[in-house]
């Protein structure tokens, strides 16, 4: 999300606590060489930083390991079948070495061109949000399609059931910061802990830590934070090609932005947002189109397996209240009986 965000993301903010009150409740992996922590430029724009309070209740955060240097292999998990012999699917998966923390997305890393002609990585940010995530990973679920997605470490602890979701389909969970701050506006302290609260967050909702895969808010990499990552061997990701869903609304001008800038760039890491309606709208036809133009899904994975930070998941839980650390999975607490 960029600039022209703030009025739409204060709007969905405050309607979150409310929305939060009501609801809650491949082929042969290829592998990437790790690299020298890429450069980073600095993108235009600013963004405002969502602030609703959690209401939510996720599962329990199981004890963090400190932060190793190099990064233990993450476990295999099996994805689901596909049950569509018409989908579009997933024509390769690679497998990322984040060690040294490799940049990729051609706005703002050079580095790595790994995609073929015709080959596009699908991503989407900000979530998991109410209806709009679920929507997206319908359409994804129905083209046998995987993507990556960066989550916000505040709406994952509202909508825990939503990531557990996500994670549940095969799809790679990135992190996206606790709160989506600026990083090049704060301190490294403050910084650092936004960073380490988003992974913490995700850890304590989903039960698991995210891949060690980060997309900075704004697309702005402050260069102390990029050598941050580098201690931690966190992946970057700018992007080849951002969709302006955030800007356009109309399901049918994204999906006409998006194959317009793909025609022009042949191939590309695409950025959307989850959290934005227009896009859940627009990723069934974006998906058609993709698959009637002859383009190809590329899954991205991490190698291997991030830990967070003891200090950071008690931050978070602190914050979320002291129910949280007793809280016991939904499905243990809540079952229908009769309707
Ligand atoms: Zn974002």
């Amino acid at each position: 999300m960029r600039i022209a965000l703030t009025c739409t993301l204060a709007v969905s903010v405050s309607l979150a606590a409310l929305a939060t009150a009501q609801a809650q409740k491949a082929a042969a992996p290829v592998a990437i060489p790790a690299g020298i922590p890429a450069a980073a430029v600095p993108a235009p724009a600013a963004m405002p930083a969502p602030a609703a309070k959690p209401a939510a209740a996720p599962a329990p955060a199981a004890a963090a390991a400190p932060a190793p240097s190099g990064l233990p292999p993450a476990p295999k998990v099996a994805a689901p079948a596909c049950a569509n012999p018409n989908a579009l699917g997933v024509s390769r998966t690679v497998e990322i070495d984040t060690t040294g923390a490799p940049g990729f997305g051609f706005e703002h890393f050079k580095q790595y061109d790994f995609l073929k002609p015709n080959e596009v990585v699908l991503t989407f940010d900000d979530g998991p949000w109410l209806t709009n995530t679920p929507a997206v990973l319908k359409a994804l679920n129905e083209e046998c399609v995987k993507a990556v997605f960066f989550i916000i470490g505040k709406h994952a602890t509202y909508y825990p059931e939503i990531l557990k979701q996500v994670a549940a389909e095969g799809h790679t969970v990135g992190s996206h910061t606790w709160s989506h701050k600026d990083l090049s506006k704060k301190s490294v302290e403050e910084a650092t802990e936004e960073i380490e609260k988003g992974i913490s967050a995700i850890k304590v909702s989903l039960g698991d830590t995210p891949a060690p895969f980060f997309r900075f808010p704004a697309l702005k990499h402050p260069p102390e934070m990029v050598a941050y990552l580098g201690t931690r061997n966190i992946a970057m990701f700018s992007t080849d090609m951002d969709s302006f869903d955030f800007k356009f609304r109309k399901p049918e001008q994204i999906v006409s932005t998006v194959m317009a800038k793909l025609k022009k760039h042949g191939k590309g890491i695409v950025l959307m947002h989850d959290f934005q309606h227009g896009t859940a709208q627009a990723v069934p036809e974006l998906l058609k189109q993709l698959k009637a133009g002859g383009y190809k899904v590329v899954h991205m994975k991490a190698k291997g397996k991030l830990a967070s930070v003891q200090k950071y998941d008690d931050m978070v839980l602190k914050e979320l209240g002291p129910a949280m650390a007793n809280a016991k999975p939904i499905d243990s607490v809540v079952r229908t009986v009769g309707e």
